[in-house]
């Protein structure tokens, strides 16, 4: 049963990044001191931004403090950034246009302030939150610049006894999730990924269970195993690839006559990649995390006692041990779960920097896809 489908290029041009937050760098880069004007969802969102990548922050201001702002201002020392909604901008403008000169305001556009005065609010981000579930690393189709860096991973595989206790370890912090998605590397190659299955039902008995996959083994799949994914509710996530020798149309026929959940990821005329470059300093400016497609998705990685915010920091060890490079994860790069009392925690870690994004350049292209020659330059 057909639910949903969607382009898989679409969801990579959304990772493609912008020099917006680039512009917003350089203009605190000219200026000693910077403040935000509003102290809103927007003006909060903007302060913790310049928080987490140590801008020369100073204070929010309002038209209630403006005359403190107004005193300590010096023209080309310091800087303000707008922090509020559109329908209030003009409200303001005439307030600042007395004193302060062209130079030393900025406006992000509506969109980008919209974006951080959620990406920053606890209430937003419990409303979208999902919890992927990251099952093994291994894989079957070894995808160019795969983002798990499955081509070239050890095999790993999350045990099952661990996630039984890590799932009801997560139930007890009383998260809402609104989507668990078991993914990898390829799901179905984990022996136990039915068990996975059926716990996950267990402790989450009402909420939409997704299995990432790529089709790939669908079709070696028992009447059994069907009738399991059907009474539990799991919902296959097909991410279709320009493979001739797998006949899609008749796999979704037997899904369909099992009465069997699933989405589509259309692979479109050309499937493209979103290619991440990887800076082996840990060089990549702090102001760049933003960019990060990780942080337009409000979820978290469970792997073997641990929440990741990408699979990025789950694989660097075997990165490492693979091409001979030094990818460092930082303790603060994951959170051990039993160490996870509250959401708050969770919530903290998920919208701010983590060290390991000092490793990722921003996504500037999309690749038209293909198989991986296990190549360093694929991921640099
Ligand atoms: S380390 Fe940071 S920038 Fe890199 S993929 Fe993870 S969240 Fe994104």
């Amino acid at each position: 049963m057909l639910i949903n489908k969607w382009s898989g290029n679409t969801t990579s041009q959304v990772s493609l990044a912008d020099d917006e937050f680039g512009k917003l760098y350089n203009f605190c880069c000219c200026h000693k001191r910077i403040y935000v004007f509003g102290d809103g969802k927007i003006g909060t969102g903007l302060k913790q931004y310049l928080i987490n990548t140590e801008l020369p922050f100073v204070g929010c201001i309002t038209s209630s403090n403006l005359s403190v702002f107004r005193a300590q201002y010096v023209k080309g020392d310091v800087g303000i950034i707008i922090g509020v909604g559109d329908k209030y901008i003009q409200g303001i403008l005439p307030s600042l246009s007395g004193f302060i000169g062209n130079r030393d305001v900025f406006f992000l556009t509506s969109e980008k302030r919209e974006f951080l005065g959620k990406h920053f609010a606890f209430d937003y981000v419990r409303e979208k939150f999902h919890l992927n579930v990251f099952v093994t690393n291994v894989c079957n189709l070894h995808c160019r610049s795969c983002s798990t860096f499955a081509p070239i991973c050890k095999a790993d595989n999350y045990s099952y006894e661990q996630f039984a206790l890590d799932i009801v370890k997560f139930e007890s912090l009383a998260t809402p999730i609104n989507v668990l998605k078991f993914t990898g590397g390829e799901p179905f190659l984990h022996p136990s990924i039915f068990g996975f299955f059926s716990k996950a039902r267990e402790v989450y008995p009402e909420i939409r269970i997704e299995c990432y996959t790529n089709g790939l083994l669908l079709s070696k799949l028992s009447d059994s195993q069907k009738k399991i994914l059907n009474a539990m509710k799991i919902e296959l996530t097909i991410t279709e690839y320009p493979l001739t020798n797998l006949d899609l149309s008749a796999i979704y026929n037997v899904l369909d006559k099992h009465a069997v959940s699933y989405n589509v990821i259309e692979k479109g005329k050309q499937k493209y990649f979103s290619k991440r470059p990887l800076n082996f300093d840990n060089a990549v400016p702090k102001h760049l995390f933003i960019n990060c497609p990780r942080y337009k998705y409000y979820s978290l990685f469970l792997n073997n006692g641990k929440l990741y915010k990408c699979t990025y920091a789950i694989a660097a060890k075997y990165f490492n041990e693979y091409f001979k490079t030094n990818l460092s994860l930082d303790d603060s790069d994951f959170l051990i779960l039993n160490d996870v009392e509250n959401q708050t925690q969770l919530f903290t870690f998920l919208v701010n920097r983590i060290p390991f994004c000092g490793y990722c350049e921003p996504i500037s292209e999309l690749v038209p896809w293909g198989l991986s020659e296990r190549k360093l330059e694929e991921w640099s």
